[in-house]
């Protein structure tokens, strides 16, 4: 079968390598879209990062070259002998998490935060730039007829999100704000909507990134370079601050501005991956007790996101902007979006089956 392989950073390769078997307690699927991560681009422009190089990865047992691709949907093809939750035919999501379930965070169920953490689509072991994959039955979700194999690609990155907002104990009825309208900004601008937001606040500066934030359901967007952003979300919450706010950009500028922008005990939760350290004064918490909070991935939280996008709660309109085969992957797929027009690009799902596009 055909399969997009990471060998070292700018080289990904499409390669023909075996298909992969089921084992006892495996699902085999065959995948129909799979979304291009932030994390893919980083392992493009300057991995190794989550890759296993030179060291196997102590879950997968996989060095690289390695299959990537996290955020799919798919088929279920066949199912190991042990396998109860799902059958052939059945349309499913993967969770795409390794965790070694014996580690003191996965003994208390936050597999998340497991030890050995590693990806489905990157630490090895298969992934959904492939035409098949298997993977441990416990992580496959069944999707509803009512939820496309397209929008379904969407669920890991909007998984991201939603457990950003459990994680700062978001409540009904707060204003947020959100800063950076990527693929994770915008999936949280959804759930706070979804999940009954007063008010949503966007930081981002002008493109077209900008309208992407409106019609995620923003209600209004601060560019750091035209407007003071903290007296401006003052203003517009009745003098107070916000409530919550979520970092998605790893920007130093963008987290001191969301911290500064929420009310005394307020939070931060920060949901970036940071390349450098920043400084600030932690002062700005200590005289208004504020609270930061980091949010890894997804723990349990496929379910709620499945529920929300099937019935149209998460509507993720227009958040796929692009449409490729798997055979394209580097050019259209890496290549867009690490490019000049990078700005214009949400999210790129790829697929193995051309009679798709
Ligand atoms: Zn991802
Ligand atoms: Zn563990």
């Amino acid at each position: 079968m055909k399969a997009a392989r990471w060998y070292s950073p700018k080289d990904i390769r499409v390669d023909e390598v075996p298909e992969p078997q089921v084992t006892d307690d495996s699902v085999k699927v065959k995948v129909k879209w799979c979304g291009i991560c932030g994390s893919d681009l980083h392992e493009y422009l300057a991995g190794p990062i989550f890759i296993p190089v030179g060291k196997p990865h102590p879950l997968s047992g996989e060095t690289a070259p390695v299959i990537m691709g996290h955020e799919f949907s798919g088929e279920v093809t066949e199912v190991g002998r042990n396998v109860t939750n799902v059958k052939p035919g059945d349309r499913v999501v993967v969770e795409p998490i390794l965790a070694c379930g014996t580690c003191p965070a996965c003994r208390q169920g936050k597999y998340n935060l497991c030890s050995k953490l590693g990806f489905h689509g990157l630490a090895g072991g298969g992934g959904g730039f492939a035409e098949y994959t298997t993977f441990s039955s416990k992580f496959v979700h069944k999707i509803p007829d009512s939820l496309s194999y397209e929008k379904a690609a969407l669920v890991e990155p909007m998984s991201v999100a939603l457990h950003s907002l459990q994680v700062g104990s978001f409540q009904i009825g707060q204003s947020a704000i959100v800063a950076g309208a990527g693929p994770i900004g915008l999936a949280t601008v959804e759930c706070l909507r979804a999940a009954g937001a007063k008010q949503i606040i966007m930081i981002q500066r002008k493109s077209i990134r900008q309208k992407y934030a409106l019609r995620s359901g923003a209600d209004v967007v601060l560019d750091p370079n035209e407007v003071d952003v903290v007296s401006e979300v003052r203003r517009l919450t009745g003098g107070i601050g916000a409530d919550i706010a979520f970092e998605t950009t790893g920007s130093e500028q963008c987290y001191k501005l969301a911290l500064d922008s929420i009310h005394f005990s307020g939070t931060l939760v920060v949901t970036s991956i940071w390349e450098d350290e920043i400084r600030y004064n932690p002062n700005s918490i200590v005289m208004s007790e504020k609270k930061i909070i980091g949010s890894i991935c997804y723990n349990n939280d496929f379910p709620a996101v499945i529920a929300m996008m099937a019935d149209g709660r998460i509507k993720a309109e227009g958040y796929i902007t692009k449409r490729i085969a798997l055979d394209d992957i580097v050019e259209e797929g890496f290549k867009t979006l690490t490019g000049p027009a990078k700005k214009a690009q949400v999210k790129i799902i790829v697929t193995p089956d051309k009679s798709l596009l």
